[in-house]
């Protein structure tokens, strides 16, 4: 299949009668998929309405058939049907949120949507992407929109046009260009049918903007504690991993140069991820600055790109220092976590 690269200039008046928008909305209508931006990351949208559709999302990116996909709205009247109730704490997080990183699971009306889109629950989860692209073919199209992420599933999630072209060619039927996108990390998944709502995935909005909105905001058990099983089906794999193997590093910096050199010296190509402060400090094959510490929302945003970028210059091992997992900083640290499967190196203090 040959993927067609259609370029959108996102700040263009009256996107909707844009030939590119158009087009894209008319291969969404056929049931064909197409990557375009979000606020957050790139998503690959199909009609979630249309199983044909939903299949080919899941066959482009290996992703496994029990990890329900978040459907993606362009107005209010679009979510009257496919959800049959709304909270009074989900009507507040949607007037305060959207469009925004922000996904609410609801309970799903019977006989809408693909099963296929929602893996069988009788749950649904729904965002307004706060993108212009993003909303003008939504709009365009007038369908329900299932968006997971469009890379290969496991691997970084894509933040430009470029990242999708590598992991998807040949496999979707366009993407959209409209640059880089913003938060860099993916919507904040909240479960509306329970009391109070639980964060299943921290994200773009965090815990403190949601406690704003909200009194209480409860959190998964498994985000904090290991060894319980996830809420939600997509937290259980494996996601974002670089190539090469990636260990988290909590101690000095001194610590984490220590572990390069060891293994630079029995022959291996070292990888280091630091922040814009630190990034003269280590000596490395590749040193590589995501964001600057002292502003999380910079590190989101660079986070997945960096990830990519270790992939393009091979190298053998990845060593990455941590963060707080304060505001966005959880779901900083959620990605990284999962990015190295978990793998920690803890500096010992002797004092
Ligand atoms: P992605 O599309 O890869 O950004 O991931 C969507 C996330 O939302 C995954 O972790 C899914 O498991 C989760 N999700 C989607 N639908 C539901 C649902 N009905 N209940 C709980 N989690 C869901
Ligand atoms: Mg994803």
């Amino acid at each position: 299949m040959n993927t067609k690269v259609l370029i959108v200039d996102k700040n263009v008046d009256n996107l909707e009668s844009c030939p590119q928008i158009t087009q894209a909305a008319e291969l969404l209508q056929k049931n064909e998929v197409v990557a375009l931006p979000t606020e957050t990351v790139y998503g690959l949208a199909g009609n979630a309405n249309d199983d044909k559709a939903i299949v080919k999302i899941f066959s482009a990116k290996g992703r496994p058939a029990d990890n329900p996909l978040i459907i993606h709205i362009g107005d209010f009247d679009q979510l009257n049907d496919i959800v049959s109730e709304v909270s009074n704490e989900a009507k507040k997080l949607m007037k305060a949120f959207w469009p925004g990183p922000l996904t609410l699971v609801l309970k799903k009306k019977f006989g809408t949507l693909s099963n296929r889109a929602t893996a069988g629950l009788s749950t649904v989860a729904v965002r307004m992407p706060n993108h212009p692209i993003a909303l003008a073919i939504i709009k365009k199209c007038k369908l329900p929109i299932a968006a997971p992420s469009a890379n290969q599933s496991g691997k970084p999630s894509p933040t430009t046009a470029k990242h999708v072209y590598a992991d998807l060619a040949g496999k979707i039927s366009a993407i959209v260009d409209g640059g880089p996108t913003n938060v860099g990390v993916e919507s904040t998944v909240v479960d509306c049918t329970e009391n109070p709502p639980i964060i299943l995935r921290p994200g773009g909005i965090t815990k403190e903007q949601l406690e704003e909105v909200i009194k209480t905001v409860a959190i998964d058990q498994a985000l904090i504690d290991k060894g319980a099983a996830p809420k939600s089906p997509g937290m259980k794999y494996r996601h974002y991993a670089p190539n090469a193997p990636f260990f988290l590093v909590e101690g000095s910096r001194s610590f984490l140069q220590q572990l390069a050199d060891e293994k630079r010296a029995a022959g291996l190509r070292i990888g280091i991820l630091t922040t814009e402060e630190y990034k003269d400090e280590y000596e490395a094959d590749v040193v590589l600055a995501c964001g600057e510490r002292r502003n999380l929302e910079s590190v989101a945003s660079h986070l997945y790109e960096t990830l990519r970028t270790f992939n393009d210059l091979q190298v053998d091992i990845i060593y990455g220092e941590v963060f707080p997992p304060i505001g966005v900083g959880q779901a900083i640290m959620n990605r990284l976590s999962k990015a190295a499967g978990n793998q920690l190196i803890k500096e010992i203090n002797e004092s």
